[in-house]
């Protein structure tokens, strides 16, 4: 479940991500009258598999069971709750069009992750952005020249390039990044968790200035929910 809306008195449009069929909405109806499980299923940042009754306008929700119900831990710790809703906008915004099964499964192991606290929140976020960002084709390269391919390691980072930039394709004045920051965004890219976590704070904080800026990039409308992330 991406986001819900209500509709008139009882009901709820709900945006919703499957695995199979991309990204739709549909409605679930009386949802809104009482407390119901039916309706906590649908809570944002819940697994469900629904079932979809086709309707004139939009589908109907017929049934939905839950696969993981990650809404309560998620929203109750605040750090969490930003992060969430930073990777459901991503996810909104890369699956317009594109059906993905792996971007589905990216985004709820990501979901899971956080709700049982694996890593840090902050930590959980930018990796996750990274990942889906390469998913959608937008890899990132922290080791070779994003530009002309010059093998790292490289210390200028130009995120309108793609990443690292060798000194010959640096443009004048571009930031430049320690190891470490670079070894983190690496390790963030392909989940290594160990060395992620010992990174120094003001490391982290350097790595998800980068993955933000990145992330701005290439979703040309800029997430808004990144604003609110608490860091
Ligand atoms: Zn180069």
């Amino acid at each position: 479940m991406l986001r819900t809306h209500k509709l008139g008195e009882a009901d709820r449009i709900v945006t919703i991500r499957t695995g199979q069929q991309g990204k739709g909405r549909a409605v679930a109806k009386g949802v809104r009258r009482t407390a119901s499980k039916f309706g906590a299923r649908l809570e944002p940042f819940m697994v469900a598999d629904v079932q979809l009754y086709e309707g004139r306008s939009l589908d109907i929700i017929t049934q939905a069971e839950s696969l993981g119900s990650y809404g309560a831990q998620i929203t109750s710790d605040y750090p969490s709750y930003t992060a969430a809703s930073a990777m459901v906008e991503t996810a909104d915004k890369l699956t317009e069009s594109e059906v993905s099964l792996q971007q589905y499964l990216l985004l709820v192991g990501a979901l899971r992750s956080l709700a049982r606290k694996e890593h840090g929140a902050s930590l959980t976020l930018d990796s996750y952005l990274l990942r889906a960002l390469s998913m959608a084709g937008w890899a990132p390269s922290f080791q070779d020249c994003s530009r002309c391919g010059a093998v790292g390691d490289h210390s200028a980072i130009v995120v309108q390039l793609g990443g690292v930039v060798c000194d010959d394709c640096a443009p004048p004045g571009s930031p430049r990044l320690g190891r470490d920051t670079i070894e983190l965004l690496s390790s963030l890219l392909s989940g290594d968790w160990e060395h992620a976590e010992a990174a120094e704070e003001r490391t982290q904080a350097q790595a998800t200035g980068i993955v933000a800026a990145y992330t701005q990039w290439h979703l040309e409308r800029g997430l808004r929910s990144l604003a609110h992330v608490s860091r």
